[in-house]
């Protein structure tokens, strides 16, 4: 296999900005036009063919956005490995016809294509599901059957079969995911491999299913054929694989036929977190650049490179050939030729919050994203030129307000956007102080770099009223919550203060606090109140330690014992209805967030009565029990309500207005609701 070529050749335009990241990859018998990869995202537009136009048009919009190679979400390559009943699958000949749509798509807009084989094993949610031991996954409640040797190799065949119709819909190649816990992975590591026959005892035995795969995938589909295998780097679980025995999967993987391959990092059972914004940038790049020197076919690093400062730093450090980015091109079809233009002021970052692409994954709903609502809906929600311009005034510059003047603008209105406070961003300026979520300072950068593109008028300290919304065509109105006030005995102490207060620096917290109110805030206070200096998010070492990630990745599964820091205060976070807090959090990172807090020792405690505020604290009342909690500080984070005292005024100055955010409906508002109505209203005006 011909090795990654660093920077283009002398003949070739080097692109002055991020040099390694567009220097071509030469395959041998392809070419990608760079080392943008587009990671495997499953978007449940996977799951039926009569949604094949809509995924086409999904990664058209990206492979003109300039990826250079891009993944398919898993396909299975047989029934038994489907990820969910019916989910997306490449077993039958009548199956093959609607990739054409997508292949033809991609290659139209000069890019390249690979569909991922993901065979679930043990992670399959249904009562077909095989694996190589009879072992649930602590996060299934379905058992699999143990396959017979027989079984073993008719799995192979699947492979190779699927594989064979992928190149026959068009696609330059197939990933074959071996990491992340899924089938593959459950033969290499002993944690799900007990069998003691050809595929199960010892390392070489463990990884034979693998390397088969791989060798008859190549057999199946010839020498100029894209195989990338996704290896697991990282199994962060007991258990797991060890250091040695990755490096000798990766040469045979190679010497089987792979062409790349790509870093897995963590199983999804996996009690370390691996994509979520409190996840340091790059955070695991290291295992990728230690396997370099064991193989010669190039490397893809993978979680959490969102932004081409990073991705030009990993490849200009030899630390990998290609960079995966899945999400941030969710966020942003058009990263790759923003980076190439050098313009990265202007790209929409992925935050990896997970609320609109992965959690809607779980839900059973279609991916998007919080910051893109045009994800996965191309043919659906368009922004069209407009050819009646009018005069639009928005009031707020939250999310909501931000998203509908800025798409509107970009339609042709002329929008003039107001709000009270010196900056833009309503909550997302609280947002942004909670250790762990710096990522929200990039969406208000875009934003502000969006609004100034778009010729927004922005009119910044300025409380809207009647008389300055009088002579607009329309008025939209975004004026976001005001926090919800509590009215339980002593509510107007001194002591309870409300989460805007802290947030915004008004008041410096005692060294006991209790927080009323575990909803996302009540969390994400909590977790500002017990970190002290700066975030660990932003030191990944530390949070490497914090975590109980080795940080020689040379341990069994790359697990030591977590060293959480100690808290900055004592915490207690409490709720009135019964029940674990934290309950509807975001499905993919609720658990890191309770972890988080549990590591730092917060009591969070359900079925709370607030009794009173008084000198001595909090007095509460749990299971019938009352207790005086000596707190210095009560901080509220009860929810919101709308903020709507403009409105009245509106409506006697006879001004109608679209309501949107926060300001139409508080309850359960979060960014992505948000989002999703400025910029759906601003489609339509
Ligand atoms: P807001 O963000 O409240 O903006 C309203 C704006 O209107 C304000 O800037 C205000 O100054 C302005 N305004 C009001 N009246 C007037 C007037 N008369 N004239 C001029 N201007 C006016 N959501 C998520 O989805 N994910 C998260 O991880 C997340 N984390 C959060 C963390 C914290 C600490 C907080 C506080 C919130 C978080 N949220 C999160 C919630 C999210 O920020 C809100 O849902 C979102 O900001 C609501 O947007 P909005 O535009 O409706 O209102
Ligand atoms: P929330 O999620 O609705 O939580 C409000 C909390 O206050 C609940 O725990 C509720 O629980 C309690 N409460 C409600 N009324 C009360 C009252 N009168 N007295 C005492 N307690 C009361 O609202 P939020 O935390 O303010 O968050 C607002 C939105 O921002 C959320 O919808 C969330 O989606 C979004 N957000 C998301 C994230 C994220 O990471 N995804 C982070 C922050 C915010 P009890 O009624 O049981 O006491
Ligand atoms: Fe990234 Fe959040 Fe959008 Fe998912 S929803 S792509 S994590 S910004």
């Amino acid at each position: 296999m011909t090795p990654a070529s660093p920077l283009p050749s002398a003949t070739e335009a080097v692109n002055p900005h991020y040099p390694h990241l567009f220097a071509p990859l030469d395959l041998g018998f392809t070419r990608l036009r760079n080392r943008v990869l587009m990671g495997s995202i499953h978007t449940g537009l996977e799951d039926r063919a009569s949604d094949f136009p809509k995924l086409a048009a999904y990664f058209a919009e990206r492979a003109e956005g300039g990826v250079g190679l891009m993944v398919t979400g898993g396909f299975s390559p047989n029934l038994v490995g489907w990820l969910k009943p019916f989910g997306g699958k490449l077993s039958w000949p009548w199956e093959v016809r609607p990739h054409k749509f997508v292949t033809q798509a991609v290659h139209d807009n000069g890019s390249k294509i690979c569909l991922q084989l993901l065979h679930a094993g043990r992670y399959a949610y249904h009562p077909f599901s095989v694996a190589p031991s009879k072992l649930k996954a602590p996060i299934n409640p379905f058992t699999p059957r143990q396959l017979s040797s027989r079984g073993v190799e008719r799995q192979i065949t699947a492979y190779a079969d699927a594989a064979r119709r992928a190149r026959e819909a068009g696609y330059d190649g197939v990933e074959v995911m071996g990491s992340e816990g899924y089938f593959i992975n459950e033969f290499t590591a002993p944690r799900t491999n007990k069998r003691n026959d050809a595929w199960g005892g010892t390392p070489e035995k463990r990884m034979r299913f693998a390397v088969e795969i791989v060798r008859r995938v190549r057999e199946a589909c010839g020498p100029d054929f894209i195989i990338i295998y996704r290896l697991s780097l990282l199994d962060l679980v007991d258990d797991g694989n060890q250091w040695q025995e990755i490096v000798a999967q990766a040469k045979a993987i190679e010497a089987a036929g792979a062409t790349l391959i790509n870093s897995g990092i963590g199983w999804h059972e996996a009690r370390v977190p691996t994509i979520v914004t409190s996840v340091p940038r790059a955070a695991f790049v290291d295992v990728t650049a230690k396997l370099k020197p064991h193989v010669s076919v190039p490397l893809i690093a993978t979680n959490r490179i969102n932004m081409p400062d990073v991705a030009e730093r990993i490849l200009a450090d030899g630390i990998a050939d290609m960079v995966s980015l899945a999400r941030p091109l969710l966020a942003d079809p058009h990263w790759t030729n923003k980076a190439r233009a050098g313009k990265p002021q202007s790209i929409n970052t992925c935050i990896a919050c997970n609320q609109a692409c992965l959690d809607h994954v779980f839900e059973n709903k279609r991916a998007s994203c919080l910051l893109n609502p045009r994800a996965c809906a191309e043919t659906e929600l368009n922004y069209t030129r407009t050819f009646k311009p009018k005069r639009v005034a928005v009031v707020g510059a939250g999310p909501a307000g931000l998203a509908c003047a800025t798409v509107a603008a970009e339609r042709g209105h002329q929008v003039t956007l107001f709000d009270a406070a010196a900056e833009i961003g309503g909550q997302f300026n609280y947002a942004k102080q909670i250790p762990g979520k710096e990522e929200f300072h990039e969406t208000l950068r875009y934003f502000r770099h969006k609004l100034e593109e778009t010729g927004v008028q922005v009119r910044l300290g300025t409380v809207a009223t009647a008389d300055n919304l009088a002579g607009f065509d329309e008025v939209v109105m975004a004026t976001g919550i005001v926090p919800r006030q509590v009215d339980f005995p002593g509510a107007a102490h001194a002591k309870v203060v409300s989460y805007v207060d802290v947030l915004s620096g008004r008041v410096k917290v005692g060294a006991r606090a209790a927080i009323i109110g575990a909803g996302g805030i009540g969390f994400d206070v909590a977790e500002y109140l017990v970190h002290e200096g700066h975030s660990s998010t932003l030191d990944p070492k530390r949070w490497m330690a914090e975590w109980g990630v080795d940080p020689t990745f040379e341990s069994r599964g790359s697990l030591v014992r977590p060293q959480p820091e100690p808290p900055a205060r004592e915490v207690w976070l409490l709720q009135r209805s019964i029940g674990k807090p934290g309950a509807r959090l975001g499905k993919t990172s609720g658990w890191v967030h309770r972890a988080t807090l549990k590591a730092k020792k917060v009591q969070m405690l359900g079925g709370v009565e607030y009794l009173g505020v008084d000198e001595a604290g909090l007095k509460i009342r749990v299971a019938g029990a009352e207790q005086v909690l000596p707190v210095d500080h009560i901080v509220v984070c009860a929810g919101q309500e709308p903020r709507r005292e403009l409105q009245a005024q509106l409506l006697t100055a006879g001004i109608t207005a679209h309501l949107i955010g926060g300001a139409d409906v508080a309850a359960e508002l979060d960014a992505k609701r948000a989002i999703d109505q400025g910029s759906r209203l601003a489609a339509a005006l």
